[in-house]
């Protein structure tokens, strides 16, 4: 049987307003998200993958409501977030934690890692004093650490410990949902793997959820269940892993997955380069936003949206060339 949704997001949408002239009035607007969907069940990791600037991130703040909506849904379990009040939110964001890209900049220099560790179980109160610090040791040992290095500062850890102090401070709230924005994007490629495979520990040790960020197909592959492909904006693909780099069907998840590199110097495969840069968000194509990049284009995808749908078994994408 399949687990409960956890997180339904409907067709969410985010604008940031481009204000100009002598009276500072609405010119414009970013478009960062626009119009997106989807539901992460419990337990399971749902890679979200795209070129910086798609509006990912953008996705995973305007969930948490670190960032106000434009329009759309948001649903955790039965709560409607975007409806919550702010004693309601943050009794909420309990339950949805988020670790940062960059561990060095989202951690306070000036606090010990077991005050940053400890500051969220306090303002909870979920734990103090001798308790508190029994438990900060207790998560830092679980993401690897010692509880020695609770007296310590974030400038004295490497990258990779820094992004296990992340951990830690996120898992101290004991949350069932955590967004993890691009947690090793800044990593060396050795310490990546390392921190993704903390990640899937904790996440079947705790019965995590997680959002899964990344801008390359190949960092999500191992710790996601299902994947969706971001571009300008808007999902265009979303499946079950497996079947996702099996048998990609948008245009844009094909070219991502040419990019990625075979470790066997036997199988080549053809690369589909992209034309030209991602177009801006302020002024997104019309039509399919990809069409201004996809050499299948129709002269349908200039002028019409194409429906994101499930063409079977979960597998949903926008593309005219699959209404045919
Ligand atoms: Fe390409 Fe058209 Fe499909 Fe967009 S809708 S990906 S432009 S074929």
């Amino acid at each position: 049987m399949a687990a409960e949704v956890l997180l339904n997001v409907k067709n969410l949408v985010k604008h940031f307003p481009i204000k100009g002239g002598i009276f500072g009035r609405q010119v414009g607007a970013v478009k960062a998200v626009d119009g997106v969907d989807f539901f992460i069940r419990e337990g399971e990791t749902l890679g979200l993958v795209g070129e910086s600037g798609c509006g990912k991130s953008t996705t995973g703040r305007v969930v948490l409501r670190l960032l106000d909506a434009t329009a759309g849904e948001v649903w955790f379990k039965d709560k409607d977030v975007m409806a919550l009040d702010k004693e309601e939110m943050r009794a909420l964001r309990r339950e949805m934690q988020i670790i940062f890209q960059d561990p060095y900049a989202s951690l306070n220099p000036r606090m010990t890692v077991g005050n940053i560790i400890g500051e969220a179980m306090e303002i909870h109160g979920l734990a103090s004093g001798k308790d508190k610090e029994g438990k900060v040791a207790n998560l830092l040992e679980t993401v690897g650490l010692t509880a020695q290095h609770m007296r310590r500062y974030p400038h004295e850890f490497s990258g990779g410990q820094r992004q296990r102090i992340g951990v830690a401070r996120a898992l101290a709230v004991d949350p069932s949902l955590i967004i993890c924005d691009e947690p090793v994007s800044a990593l060396d490629v050795s310490i990546q793997a390392q921190v993704i495979n903390l990640m899937q520990d904790l996440q079947n040790e705790f019965g995590l959820t997680y959002l899964f960020i990344a801008h390359d197909l190949s960092v999500v592959k191992h710790i996601s269940d299902r994947v969706a492909v971001m571009y300008l904006g808007k999902i265009v693909e979303l499946a079950d892993k497996h079947e996702l780099y099996n048998n990609p069907q948008h245009p844009y998840t094909q070219a991502l997955l040419s990019a990625i590199p075979i470790p066997d110097p036997n199988v080549k495969r053809d690369r589909i380069i992209l034309e030209g840069d991602v177009p801006s968000p302020v002024n997104p194509p019309s039509g399919c936003h990809f069409h201004t990049r996809c050499k299948y284009a129709m002269d349908i995808c200039r002028v019409e949206d194409p429906v994101f749908k499930d063409y079977g078994s979960e597998h949903f994408a926008a593309c005219h060339l699959l209404e045919r």
